[in-house]
């Protein structure tokens, strides 16, 4: 995914975070004020209703000495007021369903007991005369006072219920409003310590795959494979180390190569061929060289012409190499019209035997120069090497005495009449 994709999501999931934390806050604000309110309501209700106990108890008192014959009219009157006053106003409260009951209850009653006890002080009778009145309204303010007691109680539970829910809707709010900030923020750190992360992964990446490539070496690919520009950039980054390390490679095969015959060149042959010593030496192992020199190369380039001579040391090329062992042996053009031939694990029986392959195949294979002059072309024409082999010695230290070995032996069989190959 692009990182502009990766940073624009990053950022939407952080605001949508911290937005989802200001709204939890101002819902919880609204839910402690309603609670809040809630309780101050119900307290208010619960004084009320005490008031309307103290004032029931006071006005039960004052009808109790009507109906005695001892009561104060002034008392009596001053109760029923306060009792009704709170009666009504309990009444216009929005109070709790079953407890509305309870005071139309009360209020039933008392409207019912207050014109029978106005009654009895009117008429100023001994009110025992009266005692079918007397147990109605005792009966009347007996009932006022259990409802009252009723009330108080259902009122005491309804209160307790109340606060209880409160407190756990405030220990739920307490928790909500500690979690979803503390979540909120890891989140957020979370997401943008990853977002970073893959960055600082991705330029450390590229950063030491330029350094490697600076160094010189593009052989390591760049293993970053995310789908973002960083990505891109590695690709592109890889695409370029694969091209220098083709023309590297391209350039370092030239450095070791003949031009003309396609073999290793001096320089090269040098290396491998102390290479070669210092194992054959480490491993007690076999190792012989074998030293060829075209014969009359340059009476042949004087005849034919130089051009016809390179067709030859070409022709000895692939006569060389389809007579040595692919990836053990090694053939190089040791200058001019001299080869030489690296034979590893090889005694001077075993290199003679490849060389004698070899100047048998390019003997017998007649080359057909042109006439320089233009003249009658000469026809087929044979050409021969001489070579000498040689094979390494303990007391060899470098290529220097074995070569000079090879290059002696090679002397002699050019001494010998040419055309074949001398062992040392
Ligand atoms: P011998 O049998 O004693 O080796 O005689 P020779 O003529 O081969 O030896 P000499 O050293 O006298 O001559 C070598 C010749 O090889 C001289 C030169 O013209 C020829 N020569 C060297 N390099 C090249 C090359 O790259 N192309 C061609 N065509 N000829 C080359
Ligand atoms: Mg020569
Ligand atoms: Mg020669």
């Amino acid at each position: 995914m692009k990182l502009v994709y990766k940073m624009g999501i990053t950022l939407g999931v952080v605001v949508f975070l911290v937005a989802g934390l200001g709204i939890a806050g101002g819902f919880s604000i609204l839910w402690m004020r309603r609670n809040a309110a809630e309780l101050e309501k119900v307290n208010k209700y619960s004084a009320m209703i005490e008031d309307l106990r103290a004032k029931t108890r006071q006005w039960a008192t004052s009808a109790e000495s009507v109906l005695t014959g001892e009561g104060s009219k002034d008392f009596f009157h001053f109760s029923t007021l306060l009792l009704e006053e709170r009666l009504s106003s309990l009444l216009n409260q929005p109070i709790p369903g079953d407890e509305l009951k309870l005071v139309e209850v009360i209020s039933s009653h008392f409207y019912k007991a207050r014109p029978l006890l106005e009654g009895l002080l009117a008429k100023g009778e001994n009110p025992q005369k009266n005692a079918e009145v007397i147990a109605k309204v005792d009966q009347y303010v007996r009932e006022i006072s259990r409802n009252v007691e009723v009330l108080v109680n259902s009122h005491r539970i309804y209160t307790e219920r109340v606060t209880a829910r409160v407190n756990r809707t405030e220990d739920i709010g307490k928790c909500v409003s500690l979690a979803v900030p503390s979540t909120t923020i890891l989140l957020s750190i979370l997401l943008v310590l990853t977002m970073g992360r893959t960055v600082i992964n991705s330029v450390g990446t590229l950063v030491s795959a330029t350094r490697t490539m600076a160094g010189g070496d593009l052989s390591k690919p760049i293993g970053l494979k995310t789908g973002d520009e960083f990505g891109e950039i590695a690709n592109a980054f890889e695409e370029m180390r694969k091209e220098l390390r083709q023309k590297e490679q391209k350039l370092e095969q030239l450095s070791i190569t003949d031009a003309l015959t396609g073999l290793f060149n001096r320089r090269y042959m040098s290396v491998k061929l102390e290479e070669e010593i210092a194992r054959a030496k480490r491993f007690h192992h076999l190792l012989s060289v074998v030293f060829i020199d075209i014969d009359s190369f340059k009476k042949y380039n004087d005849r034919y012409g130089h051009l016809e001579g390179d067709k030859v040391l070409k022709g000895l090329a692939v006569a060389v190499l389809n007579n040595i062992r692919d990836k053990i042996d090694t053939a190089c053009r040791y200058g001019g019209e001299e080869f030489l031939l690296i034979v590893p694990e090889s005694s001077t029986l075993q290199a003679l035997t490849v060389s004698e392959r070899i100047l048998q195949g390019f003997s017998s294979k007649p080359f057909l120069p042109k006439d320089p002059a233009g003249g009658e072309d000469p026809g087929s024409v044979h050409v021969t090497f001489s070579a000498g082999v040689a094979t390494l010695k303990d007391h060899d230290d470098d290529s220097e005495k074995l070569l000079h070995r090879a290059d002696q032996a090679m002397f002699q069989a050019k001494s010998q009449g040419r055309n074949r190959i001398v062992t040392v």
